[in-house]
């Protein structure tokens, strides 16, 4: 055995990695417990684990859910969710919650909001992580992603609140992004941010069942809409759709129009460039850190107050403190 090439690498495998690669809950819970520890020896630990799924985590269809609070967001995860894992897929939901990060509060925190979903043998639901900053649980997020998929996984539904930067986040880390709306969309459009119906590929309005009638006229307002705001040149042009998470009608077209943009896109290719994205914030961040760590905050606060009042000119303040890259 001991020329076995696990044997011979130069980490040992992590304890949770085979159970986790064999598909056991209790492991991933475990696992995604430990990215999520800030303490170092259990970050450490974290990366190897990562670092050794990795090779079979990839094989999955990501798909970022967004809506305002009560468009009913965690109704239609559950209504597609159980439709998915019925037909024998495996449902792993996760959240980007940025109020969760301010306030460790956590809107995926009661699983009672997806009760079907919770119990059903083919899914599972995470909570978003509590506390650390917005970028602080992207990551994370991203980590649990790719131990999910390792797990077996192979639908992911990471879903955020509608409102403000996390959505940017959740379009970097999945396939595709469904923006969820409600059949009041005159009113609506103007209340949705024109950067979120840039970032979405397929628009659903939900509640379909309340007012059929102006739910397709929310239909065609938000095809307008898509329709202006994708250049011509562009691989997938959004698809708008309605749909009742509560009637579970809509819900098959919804994830027919998801394989249709799964076979057209070249998702290898969006998926590449988000982890050269990823890599490159992490890195801006990491030598962010380290340089203000050498030089310490006050000074960089010193020399920011002198540029402020006037003594010295924004470069000559940067080259005061780094002289050589100005050579
Ligand atoms: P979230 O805040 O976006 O997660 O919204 P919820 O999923 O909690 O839904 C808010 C309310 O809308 C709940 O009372 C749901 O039962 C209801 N709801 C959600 N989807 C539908 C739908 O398609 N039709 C109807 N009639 N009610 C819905």
């Amino acid at each position: 055995m001991s020329d076995s090439p696990a044997l011979a690498a130069p980490e040992p495998v992590h304890p949770l990695a085979l159970p986790l690669l064999s598909g056991s809950r209790r492991a991933l819970a475990k696992a995604i417990t430990l990215t999520e520890s800030t303490r170092p020896e259990h970050e450490v630990q974290a990366q190897r684990l990562l670092a050794q799924v990795l090779p079979r985590a990839g094989r999955s269809i990501r798909v970022g859910l967004t809506g305002v609070p009560g468009v009913g967001k965690s109704t239609f995860i559950e209504a597609l969710g159980v439709w998915l894992a019925n037909q024998g897929r495996r449902v792993a939901v996760l959240a980007v919650d940025p109020s969760s990060a301010r306030t460790g509060g956590s809107i995926m925190g009661d699983k009672t909001r997806m009760p079907a979903l919770t119990v059903h043998p083919n899914a599972f639901i995470r909570p978003s992580p509590s506390g650390g900053t917005l970028g602080g649980v992207a990551r994370r997020t991203r980590e649990t992603i790719t131990l999910c998929e390792a797990a077996g996984y192979d639908v992911l539904l990471v879903e955020t609140v509608g409102v403000g930067q996390s959505e940017t986040q959740v379009a970097a880390m999945t396939d595709l992004f469904v923006l969820l709306t409600l059949p009041n969309a005159g009113d609506e459009l103007q209340g949705i941010k024109r950067g979120i119906m840039e970032l979405a590929d397929l628009c659903v309005v939900n509640k379909a069942d309340t007012n059929p009638k102006a739910a397709t006229r929310a239909q065609t307002e938000l095809r307008t809409a898509l329709t202006l705001l994708t250049p011509h040149d562009a691989p997938w042009r959004p698809v708008a759709l309605k749909a009742s998470a509560v009637t579970g009608e809509g819900i098959p077209e919804v994830w027919a129009q998801v394989e249709q943009y799964a076979a057209t896109v070249d998702l290898g290719a969006r998926r590449h460039k988000q982890t050269a994205v990823w890599f490159d914030d992490l890195l801006r961040e990491a030598a962010w850190k380290a340089f203000r760590a050498g030089v310490g905050a006050e000074r960089i606060a010193q020399l920011r107050a002198e540029v402020q009042a006037g003594a010295l000119t924004p470069v000559q303040g940067v080259q005061a403190l780094l002289p050589q890259m100005w050579s």
